[in-house]
Parts: C-alpha cells; structure tokens; sequence
C-alpha cells in the first residue's frame, strides 16, 4: 500500500474510533438517565434528581426555579405537555456522569423512553431550565420520531431561546456578529446538530442568534395558533418545510386566523 493511502487510512481509523468513544460515553450517560431512579442521586420529587451534595438551600433555590420556568412556559404555550426527568448537580461531575461533552451548562437526552434534562452548575437557573424544558416540550408535542426526521435544530434552539432571556435582545448582537447580516449562516447549514455547534466553535453565539431571529420573526406572524397548528400538521405527517410555510403563509393574509 502507498504511504499516503496508509497515512489517509490510519487518519480514517483513529477518527472512526474516536467518533465510536465519544458515541459510546453519550450512550452510557443516556442509559445513566434511564436508569436514574437506580442511581445514588437524591430524589427531591417526583421526577427530580439531585447531587446528594447539595445543601437544602441549593435544592429549594432549584425547586422554586424549576417551578418558575414552568410557570414561565405555561403563560407563554398556554398549557404545557411534556413531563420530563430532571437531573441536577453543583458540581461538573453531574454534566460529566449523565449529560455530555459540552460546554453547555443544561442539556437534554431525549429518547424514545422519556426525556431527560440534566442541568451542571452554570444551568441551576430559569433561563437554562426554561430553555431546556421548551425542548422537552416541543417533543413532547410532535413525538420522539417527528423530531428526530423533520425538526431543524435551528428551529428547535431558537423556539428554545425565545423563553431563554439571555437572549433576549440578541438582534443587536446579531447584527454585530454578522455584519449587518452579511456573514450571516444559511438556515440549512444549522439544520443538524453537528453544523450548528461547527459554527458555536467557531463563534459562540452565532448560530443561536440566527436561529433566534428566524424563530421570533416566524412567531410574530404566526403566534401561538399558528405554532400549535403547526405541531398539529407536523404530527399529521407533513414536512417541516411545508408545515413551516404554510402557516406562516395563512396567517401573513390579513383576514385570516388572528
Ligand atoms: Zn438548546
């Protein structure tokens, strides 16, 4: 075999089980979740698990914010649907054992057995938990499968980050970080996870400004009617594309639903 065939396959194979340890790690801490109600974690309610660390000031604080981010949730879809497990800590270990190798302070594994949402020490807090349940809840909404095969991760994150204040006046960051738009990333490019964090590498918070902007401007036409008659043709088999489109063109015609 010529030298570069050997150097491009030893290049293949190092990134292959590279690629497999790093599957295999998020695999682990996703059968960790599952299996929580095992663990030596604390079970402070019915579907929330704690560091047996924390002090009970720090559990309280959690509780009154986790019940305030779903306060914050159901004012803002009228209801919510989703039930999700919540797994939290003080101290990155949490992260390391059960959520995944991200600089994210809350994340979420969602799963055809049930979604759970894992919160480190920088996620203790209503916009993290808030954005993090807005996850759980569109899932919850359209099911495991329907998001899986149709649900843009821009769409996802930036519905997300319409009840994460953080973001709350992002267009001024936006127009900073783009150059008044021009640099700004094609939609389809933050379609999958992959892209989308490729470009969070490379500016920390641009691919979640973009998705922020498109989802506010979409919502603003369309609004919670809209959204949930999306929801509702996603779940009848339609494309996101489509159901995306659609609605946004029927409530752009001003006689129509509002
Ligand atoms: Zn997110």
């Amino acid at each position: 075999m010529k030298k570069p065939y050997k150097t491009l396959l030893s290049y293949a194979m190092v990134s292959l089980v590279t690629l497999l340890i790093a599957y295999g790690l998020f695999f682990i801490n996703q059968l960790r979740c599952v299996m929580v109600s095992y663990s030596s974690l604390r079970q402070v309610e019915e579907q929330i698990y704690v560091d047996p660390d924390m002090d009970e000031i720090e559990v309280q604080l959690l509780l009154m914010n986790i019940e305030r981010s779903k306060e914050r949730l159901n004012l803002f879809f009228d209801t919510t649907t989703a039930n999700p497990t919540i797994i939290a800590g003080h101290t990155k270990s949490i992260m390391e054992k059960y959520g995944a190798n991200m600089k994210s302070p809350g994340m979420n594994h969602i799963t055809m057995l049930g979604t759970f949402i894992v919160l480190g020490p920088g996620g203790l807090n209503r916009d993290v938990i808030s954005h993090e349940l807005v996850h759980s809840e569109l899932v919850s909404r359209i099911g495991w499968f329907n998001r899986e095969a149709e649900i843009p991760t821009w769409f996802d994150e930036g519905l997300a980050l319409m009840l994460d204040y953080r973001y709350a006046n992002s267009e001024t960051l936006w127009l900073m970080l783009t150059a008044n738009g021009k640099n700004a990333p094609p939609l389809p490019e933050l379609a999958n996870m992959q892209d989308f964090m490729r470009y969070t590498e490379e500016s920390p918070f641009l691919s979640y400004v973009t998705a922020s902007r498109e989802v506010s401007r979409w919502w603003n036409i369309v609004g919670l009617k809209g959204f949930n008659e999306f929801t509702t043709l996603i779940k009848q088999g339609a494309s996101f594309e489509e159901a995306y489109r659609a609605i946004e063109k029927k409530y752009q015609s001003p006689d129509i639903g509002k």
